[in-house]
């Protein structure tokens, strides 16, 4: 059976990126929004298997959609990976507060991003 995963991210260029990379994994079905509002929307009625979201976003950021995800039930254990430029002591923590399972940080290590997302896959 098919997996579905579901990304926000609001760079055309990452998301192309995310899209290649991915790509390349057999049965996946790839879901996308550049905008957290839709995304946030529409990943309740995909229900996707894993969720990778960016962390800045021109609306709702990252952080808020994981939180909000958080509070349904059917999202409770589902792999939520962030994806952030942020560097600075501390982000890492107040990220994986907000729930997200995973942390992958930009510029992208494509081997490591691919590995990340194939584990979340399995599980
Ligand atoms: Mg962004």
């Amino acid at each position: 059976m098919k997996k579905k995963i579901y990304i926000v991210e609001d760079n055309e260029k990452n998301l192309e990126l995310f899209i290649a990379v991915l790509g390349t994994l057999p049965n996946l079905e790839i879901f996308t929004s550049i905008t957290g509002k839709e995304g946030l929307k529409l990943i309740q009625s995909k229900n996707p298997d894993v969720i990778i979201l960016d962390i800045q976003l021109p609306d709702i950021n990252g952080t808020d959609i994981c939180r909000e995800l958080r509070k349904l039930k059917k999202f409770k254990k589902t792999p939520i990976i962030a994806v952030s430029s942020f560097a600075m002591k501390g982000d890492k923590e107040r990220i994986l507060e907000a729930g997200f399972s995973d942390y992958i940080s930009k510029p992208l290590n494509i081997a490591n991003f691919r590995e990340k997302i194939q584990k979340s896959l399995i599980l």
